[in-house]
């Protein structure tokens, strides 16, 4: 069994949905699968595009075509790699996987573009892996003193070492003794010679679903990826389960962690999904209108118009608008071509990235009072230029509304947060915050609101029904890597616990 690896560099590192800025929390990859498929590498291509929200730094995807393995990666997007029918013919098989990603754990560069493959002594090893292992720097070290050699910086391939390892005779138990070992998130797309598994972590921090096209099995981290492929979504992969499929058709369901309460990732519904998804067996689209909504009677305003900061305040500014009976407008029109780094013609103009991205629509607001819907603010900067610009335009007041508890807290679960000290909620209370941005009133929707918006009466504090860690700082796992370590959470000098009660200003 071999693998034929085709490595390129296409694109770059500037893209258009890129926040130039770096004021958004970004999720850092996507995973998909196809299995028992005619046409599994252009179905994965497909469904990557779909996902490309999820990762847009790096894509890669490997194919089995029942006797070797053969992987092609490349910086940039799908579209950028993966368009052409040269570079499908080039990953033949009626089995496929891919991966679109960021570059935070492990950093950029081609060795950490998944899925990672290894050949095992039971044969190819190829995972995509959509999350972060919180204690992969000890098992990584703890690895390394007994004689293993990594080929990546990615934490992922830990996974791979543990596997190769385990003294287990088969492959599925082989992975579920590594797993047993690691903490933290992870949704896994796994493929061998005898077909593919597809796991979730015991607490499901990371989405998976499971999907089906004619008799091809498919996986998934959102379950827009099997729209726009033409497939039916089945259900998600249950919170600590392992599904294999073979390559004739057999799926088998086990459990092998035991069964604990889930804690899938709330930020899935404010953010990282796409509106069209379906997230934890809810509508995306409807938990943020139901946010909006829910903020909306938390949070009142007084004025003429309910303006969403576009496009992922959409939904909860329609939800604001409908509960409190104020217009909804577009108040802020955004360019979708602002992708490329342009040779900046004066120092004005390198502050102007926020007004490439987003626009004024001068005419509706200039003399109205407005409120502008977001749906988290990180450090700020953004909210700050957008206030600016709709005080520029002539708006007379402008409030600011946000669609999820104040971002205090960084993630370890897969999620690229800034650096703890650059979150502005890290940093201040409310009435600070407001400053900041200069908004004439700020407030926050609480998380007893953000839980009741997505389904649930309330949050339970003993057992929280979702992972909501970087509002309340209550990680669902040991966080064993950063234990002992100077850990920069600790360092800021915080005499309160964050609050993440409704509040505001
Ligand atoms: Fe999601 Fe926040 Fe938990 Fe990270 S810390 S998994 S972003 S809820």
């Amino acid at each position: 069994m071999a693998q034929t690896d085709f490595g390129h560099f296409s694109g770059n590192f500037t893209h258009p949905f890129l926040d130039e800025d770096g004021d958004k929390l970004r999720e850092e990859c996507g995973v998909f699968g196809a299995i028992n498929s005619e046409d599994a590498s252009a179905t994965t291509a497909l469904g990557l595009h779909a996902l490309q929200h999820r990762g847009q730094e790096a894509v890669g995807i490997t194919s089995f075509d029942g006797k070797d393995f053969i992987s092609r990666r490349g910086l940039g997007h799908v579209a950028e790699n993966f368009s052409s029918a040269e570079a499908i013919a080039e990953l033949p098989g009626s089995m496929a996987s891919g991966h679109v990603r960021y570059s935070t754990t492990g950093g950029a560069g081609l060795r950490n573009v998944q899925p990672l493959y290894a050949e095992l002594a039971s044969g190819g090893f190829a995972i995509a892996h959509n999350g972060n292992i919180s204690n992969a720097q000890t098992l990584r070290k703890d690895l390394v003193g007994k004689g293993s050699i990594f080929q990546s910086t990615s934490d992922t391939e830990v996974i791979i070492h543990l596997v190769a390892t385990s003294r287990y005779p088969t492959v599925a138990d082989r992975l579920i003794d590594a797993l047993r070992l690691v903490e933290g998130a992870y949704a896994l797309i796994v493929m061998t010679p005898e077909g593919m598994i597809a796991c979730r972590d015991p607490l499901g921090i990371r989405p998976l679903v499971m999907g089906k096209l004619g008799d091809s099995v498919l996986f998934a981290s959102e379950s827009v990826a099997f729209d726009v492929v033409g497939a039916e979504l089945i259900r998600e992969v249950e919170p600590g389960e392992m599904l294999q499929v073979d390559f004739n058709g057999n799926i088998k369901s086990l459990h092998p962690f035991g069964k604990t309460a889930p804690r899938p990732c709330i930020f899935e519904h404010v953010y990282f999904s796409r509106p069209d998804s379906y997230f934890a067996g809810q509508s995306v689209y409807e938990a943020r209108k139901a946010i909006g909504a829910e903020l909306a009677t938390e949070a009142p305003c007084d004025v003429d118009l309910v303006v969403p900061v576009p496009d992922s305040g959409v939904p909860a500014a329609i939800g604001y608008a409908q509960q409190s009976g104020v217009p909804f407008e577009l108040g802020i029109i955004r360019s979708h071509y602002v992708g490329r780094t342009f040779i900046q013609p004066s120092d004005a103009a390198r502050h102007s990235g926020v007004k490439r991205k987003h626009n004024a629509n001068r005419g509706l607001v200039a003399g109205k009072k407005i409120v502008l819907i977001d749906d988290s603010i990180v450090r700020g900067t953004t909210s700050l230029k957008i206030v600016e610009m709709m005080r520029e335009a002539g708006a007379s007041e402008v409030h600011f509304r946000v669609a999820s508890p104040p971002t205090a807290h960084s993630c370890f679960y897969g999620v690229d947060t800034p650096e703890r000290s650059k979150l502005l909620a890290a940093r201040m209370d409310l009435e600070p915050m407001r400053e900041f941005i200069k908004a004439d009133s700020l407030a926050f929707i609480s998380i007893d609101g953000l839980y009741r918006a997505v389904g649930s009466k309330k949050r339970d504090k003993s057992c929280p029904q979702f992972c909501d860690a970087c509002f309340t700082g209550e990680y669902p796992t040991s966080l064993t890597d950063l234990a002992g370590k100077s850990q920069k959470d600790d360092e800021l000098p915080f005499t309160d616990a964050p609050n993440t009660d409704s509040r505001a200003a």
